[in-house]
């Protein structure tokens, strides 16, 4: 490649899970560090930054119909944009990615974004290169602090996966299961805190198997985090995501029914309702046992608004397995749920399995759950009418004087009003949508 100038300003686009979010953020406040520039609205960036998605197939794809876009428009303004593809595609693909794309400068793994400027600096040299070595705890530590944060933050205090299910990347593109250490967790959130957040979703792969020492040296799990950072002056609101029922214990149940700051919200896949199924995709759960679980979240904490992931059509699924799956979904009743079409992974173990499912079959089974998902989750924000809740303001709406943000049940609330993104609100929720709830401001909650 030719050397070319520094660039000034660049451009991040995230896709996939909330963990990519993340790492979005924290590449963006390093390029900022570099004193590069988001690219003003409208305008190509100097460098464009591609956080990439492996998990299926379609999400791998979208980066190069993303870098093919780049090319055309660079081809058309006389100068293409210093390109990373940085994320889970770049782990698991990256020399193809090198192969196929020679528009591509650097390929950067999820665990060694944090060398992503003296990657720009040969770059700029003319020279390609690729970076996916996974020293995981390492990247944190060299990090920027957090010095600008919107209301409702993301903190990543776990990453990567020991759970190998047989559909699943994961565990080959993020590494295995490691914890960020305690105190630079509860640091990292004062600091979000005193930059504007008022709510922090804590974020893992896993994240329920987090563990590490407290300042006395004793063991915690997830709940011990939890009840540290619900001492933080100014943090009204604390969540989790995403969680694994095999790592749930006794005290993150009971800090659900403790812990005012921890909002009645519950993210809880369990992919499919048939024990065989669920055996085959190498989950450790059964049907039943996934909703006597969820029977005791609810003990103690009664409103809490369950959510979950779900893939229909793993190898071998059956319509008879498949209707447990609507069974459970009937017996649950989820105020929301995330359901996908099985996408066959190379190098994962369901790849090679017998009888794969056929799309058509897929698209009619996923229209169905879809269907039973969308009727509770309507069903569930009925139930919330009249209800008066706080609601922390994330942004503008699209109507002068209208706003956003969301119930403690993670529903999307707009209405009209005086208030300021950041405050949290006492609203009634005067009316139900499917997918959001039209509320009235009471007043502004103090801090
Ligand atoms: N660790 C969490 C768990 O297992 O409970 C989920 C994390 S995973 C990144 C997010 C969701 O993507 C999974 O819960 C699953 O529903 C979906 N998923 C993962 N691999 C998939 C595949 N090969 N095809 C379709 N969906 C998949
Ligand atoms: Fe993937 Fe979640 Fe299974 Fe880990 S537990 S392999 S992240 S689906």
């Amino acid at each position: 490649m030719k050397p070319t100038s520094a660039p000034r300003t660049y451009r991040v686009k995230s896709f996939g899970c909330q963990m990519n979010v993340y790492d979005g953020e924290r590449m963006a406040e390093m390029l900022g560090e570099r004193g590069i520039t988001p690219a003003p609205e409208g305008e190509e960036a100097d460098l464009v930054v591609l956080n990439t998605c492996h998990i299926r197939e379609r999400a791998a794809e979208k980066v190069y119909s993303d870098i093919g876009r780049l090319v055309k428009a660079g081809t058309k303004a006389g100068k293409t944009p210093l390109i990373a593809v940085a994320g889970c595609v770049a782990q698991a693909e990256g020399d193809e990615i090198m192969a196929r794309a020679p528009a591509v400068s650097m390929v950067v793994g999820p665990q060694a974004y944090h060398r992503l400027p003296a990657m720009i600096d040969r770059a700029v040299q003319g020279e390609r290169n690729t970076d996916t070595d996974m020293p995981a705890i390492a990247k944190f530590a060299a990090l920027p602090e957090r010095r600008r944060s919107a209301p409702a933050a993301f903190l990543t205090v776990q990453e990567g996966c020991d759970k190998f299910c047989t559909y699943c990347v994961v565990p080959y593109t993020r590494g295995a299961e490691i914890s960020r250490p305690y105190a630079d967790l509860t640091l990292e959130a004062r600091k979000l805190v005193d930059a504007g957040a008022r709510e922090i979703t804590l974020l893992g792969q896993n994240v329920s198997a987090w563990s590490g020492e407290d300042e006395r040296g004793h063991k915690v799990g997830l709940a011990g985090l939890i009840r540290a950072l619900a001492q933080v002056d100014g943090l009204a609101r604390i969540r989790y995501t995403t969680s694994h029922p095999a790592d749930m214990d006794d005290d993150l149940i009971a800090a659900h029914g403790e812990i005012d700051k921890l909002m009645p919200y519950l993210h809880l896949p369990v992919q499919s309702g048939s024990d065989r199924v669920l055996k085959a995709m190498n989950r450790s759960h059964s049907a039943d046992s996934y909703l006597r679980l969820l029977e005791r979240f609810r003990a103690a904490r009664p409103d809490l608004a369950l959510s979950g992931d779900f893939i229909v059509g793993f190898p071998g699924e059956t319509e008879a397995e498949f209707a447990e799956t609507l069974a459970l979904v009937d017996a649950v009743g989820y105020a929301q749920a995330y359901s996908f079409k099985y996408s066959s992974r190379p190098g994962t173990p369901a790849a090679t399995m017998a009888d794969q499912v056929g799309m058509e079959v897929m698209d009619e089974r996923l229209q169905r759950l879809q269907a039973a998902i969308n009727r509770d989750q309507h069903a569930f924000n009925r139930a919330s009418e009249g209800r008066d809740c706080e609601v922390l303001v994330e942004r503008k709406g699209k109507l002068p004087g209208q706003w956003l943000g969301k119930s403690p049940w993670l529903q999307s609330v707009w209405f009209e009003g005086e208030c300021a993104i950041g405050d949290l609100v006492r609203v009634h929720l005067a009316e139900a949508g499917p997918n959001s709830l039209r509320g009235l401001v009471r007043e502004t909650v103090a801090a």
